[in-house]
């Protein structure tokens, strides 16, 4: 990890520590149980500690832990919503999610919902790890991922397919597809679609949404036998255009990343979620989980920036 890195995630840790000893925690964790309100948190690839000792600290805090079946029947008004309803899921397929999340699942018997971009499950490795790893690869101008995520999709498509056929090894960091279909078969765990390349949907035309949305769900309903109703938006960008699609492919939900509480009358095509910094501490991750986070950020760059 680099030295900035290391600077960010320990000032992260002091500025959470202060906000959990000033009392701002306990009044987010109010908010979490006032009726209708459905905390939701996404994870990508996080330590076992990392998961485990949110999970621990939830529980004891009286949170009820909701499947995204569940949620759907929330949202459609068929069941009623617990006070402090929190919904836990995981972006991308990560093998790791393996050995480190979904051992504590079963442990706290906790329900998951894990979204799988099956092109990577099938070649292994995800796109923006492949363009780190083989930066020689990628034209120069082009080697930050941010900027490549703002280019149209032909061009990240032509990125990426430069590094396939260079005949490069990447790591294998995704869930093979024997793997997906064993984590299908486990009580605390939904499977989701989180399209089958993970491009910028912005970025592609309606036919590429059409195929992408169209193609992970075939796929993953082959491997596990499943059917397949929830969708994580990539890298939670939409533009809206997604929602007939979504709609016309029999999807029931789909969850973006924007930094808010879920609610009774969320829109299900754009239900929010809390995201977790993955290598950040504990105690900065509570805080993200519960809302509190990005709305301080805001405040202290108003009164600085
Ligand atoms: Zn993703």
């Amino acid at each position: 990890m680099n030295f900035k890195r290391r600077i960010r995630i320990i000032t992260g840790y002091i500025l959470a520590e202060a906000l959990i000893l000033s009392g701002y925690l306990s009044r987010a964790r109010k908010k979490s149980f006032k009726p209708g309100v459905i905390t939701s948190v996404a994870f990508h690839n996080p330590s076992e500690k990392l998961f485990g000792e949110m999970v621990v600290w939830l529980r004891k805090k009286g949170f009820t832990f909701i499947s995204a079946s569940q949620l759907i029947d929330i949202l459609s008004g068929k069941v009623e919503c617990p006070r402090g309803a929190i919904w836990f899921s995981l972006d991308d397929g990560w093998r790791n999610n393996l050995t480190k999340v979904l051992p504590v699942a079963v442990e706290y018997e906790i329900p998951v919902t894990v979204f799988i971009c099956t092109g990577a499950i099938e070649g292994g490795a995800f796109w923006w790890r492949k363009v780190m790893q083989f930066p020689d690869l990628v034209p120069p101008e082009l080697r930050n991922i941010n900027t490549l995520k703002k280019q149209p999709e032909e061009v990240r498509k032509q990125v990426v397919q430069h590094i396939d056929e260079a005949g490069v090894s990447p790591l294998r960091e995704a869930m093979t597809v024997d793997e997906v279909k064993k984590i299908s078969e486990m009580t605390q765990v939904e499977l989701g679609a989180h399209t089958d390349t993970h491009p910028i949907l912005p970025n592609c035309s309606e036919q590429q949404i059409e195929e992408e949305l169209a193609t992970s769900k075939r796929k993953l309903e082959e491997w596990t036998g499943k059917s397949i109703t929830v969708f994580a938006y990539p890298n939670g960008s939409y533009d809206g255009r997604e929602r007939r699609i979504l709609e016309a492919e029999g999807y029931k939900l789909a969850a973006t990343t924007e930094d808010e509480y879920g609610r009774i009358n969320s829109n299900p095509y754009f239900f929010p979620r809390h995201i977790i910094m993955d290598d950040g501490s504990f105690a900065e991750n509570i805080c993200h989980a519960l809302g509190i986070w990005a709305p301080l950020i805001k405040r202290i760059k108003r009164i600085f920036g």
